[in-house]
């Protein structure tokens, strides 16, 4: 058995152990102390990092009640006494984080009585599962106001080990799995949890407490949020992003949706005229697309690139022109291939286009007088010509 110094002293870093045990297997060292400050991976909460004398230790597990320190390199050998150093970044996160889900599982029970029948604590973010098909925005937003009231109150949080009829006579928000002396966490007066985790020493060392998202999860609701740390992280890549926004867009952050609207809707409208202009130029572009028509096997054909037009013109661009010169034209734009064919012609848009799918592996498809094929690459119109000029010449 490893005696945890975590449980009465979470806010323990550095300490002195002996080693009880060392295992090697496939280049891992596991190293078993008589005492240690490493939480290992369990409730939910991940593990701790750090150093053992000196050496990385990324990974920390349990087993029969010994807790296994994992490291790339061997800590020492049997008897040896060690130094040991948890990572503080590490281990106050996940206090935050831990401490913010107690908060936040106790508010849902005060406020509405929901229950939390699971929890995710991770590196990025943690979760409850509430056993609640569906809640309100407005409920979410009194959870989230109450559970930051509770860190304004500096409530104390303490831990409490008690037997088993002690702890039948604290209001405890789940009845522990457990048995013999169980580790409660009571947080001021408003939750008792029976819990192995690392918490805070003060509901105020969690900083704050953001609700960021909100999942259906079965037939219940998954509540994401972001504590201490990572949320003061998570504001300063958000300030980032609307503090260059306002800047580039020269208003307050507060105008900033105003203003994404308003460009939003402009955006809809230059577009909708360049398609009005695109369409009044189009008998220009066709005379001129016209003027490069060729021949061959007694077949009229064009194959020209443009660089931009419409999607909702492309095709009666492409029509038009076949129609124009009486043949067959073959327009690239970008990545795309638009095949027009005037309906007296002997062959359809369609077999044209399966012929450049298998010899070329373009996908796509059509009708009878206009195809269009996905996959082309730019520098390509002489090879695509090519194509059609050897089917022309089987016709
Ligand atoms: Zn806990």
């Amino acid at each position: 058995m490893t005696e945890r110094l975590y449980y009465k002293d979470p806010g323990l870093l550095n300490f002195e152990g002996t080693i009880i045990e060392v295992i090697e297997s496939n280049g891992r060292h596991i190293t078993v102390l008589d005492k240690t400050a490493f939480y290992p991976t369990s409730g939910g909460q991940p593990h701790d990092k750090g150093l053992l004398n000196s050496v990385a230790i990324f990974d920390v597990t349990e087993s029969d009640g010994k807790i296994q320190h994992i490291s790339d390199s061997a800590v020492g050998s049997k008897g040896d006494s060690v130094k040991g150093e948890v990572d503080l970044g590490r281990r106050r996160y996940f206090r935050q984080l831990h401490t913010a889900q107690h908060i936040l599982s106790s508010v849902f029970i005060e406020l509405y009585d929901f229950e939390t029948v699971s929890v995710h604590l991770g590196e990025d973010y943690g979760a409850i599962e509430l056993k609640q098909p569906s809640l309100e925005s407005d409920q979410l937003l009194k959870a989230e106001q109450l559970s930051n009231e509770y860190i304004l109150q500096s409530l104390p949080v303490e831990i409490i080990f008690a037997d088993e009829q002690e702890a039948q006579k604290l209001p405890l928000r789940k009845k522990p799995s457990r048995q013999g002396t169980i580790r409660i966490i009571k947080i001021g007066a408003i939750d008792y949890s029976a819990c192995g985790g690392t918490h805070c020493n003060n509901s105020s060392e969690v900083g704050l407490i953001k609700i960021i998202s909100v999942e259906k999860q079965r037939s219940n609701i998954l509540i994401n949020f972001l504590a201490g740390t990572r949320a003061k992280k998570d504001y300063d890549k958000r300030f980032e992003v609307t503090d260059t926004l306002s800047k580039q867009l020269t208003c307050a952050v507060d105008e900033l949706k105003l203003r994404f609207d308003k460009i939003l809707e402009e955006n809809k409208m230059y577009r909708q005229q360049l398609g009005q202009l695109q369409n009044e130029l189009l008998p220009i572009k066709i005379n001129e697309a016209a003027a490069q028509a060729e021949s061959s096997n007694s077949t009229n054909f064009v194959c020209i690139e443009v660089d931009s037009m419409d999607s909702k013109l492309i095709g009666s661009f492409a029509t038009s022109l076949a129609d124009k010169i009486s043949g067959i034209a073959l327009i690239q734009l970008e990545d795309r291939i638009i095949i027009g064919v005037c309906d007296t012609i002997d062959i359809e848009a369609k077999d044209i286009a399966r012929r450049f799918s298998s010899e070329l592996n373009l996908k796509g498809g059509g009708g009878k007088t206009m195809a269009q094929l996905g996959g082309a690459l730019k520098g390509q119109l002489n090879k695509y010509r090519e194509v059609l000029v050897n089917i022309l010449n089987e016709l």
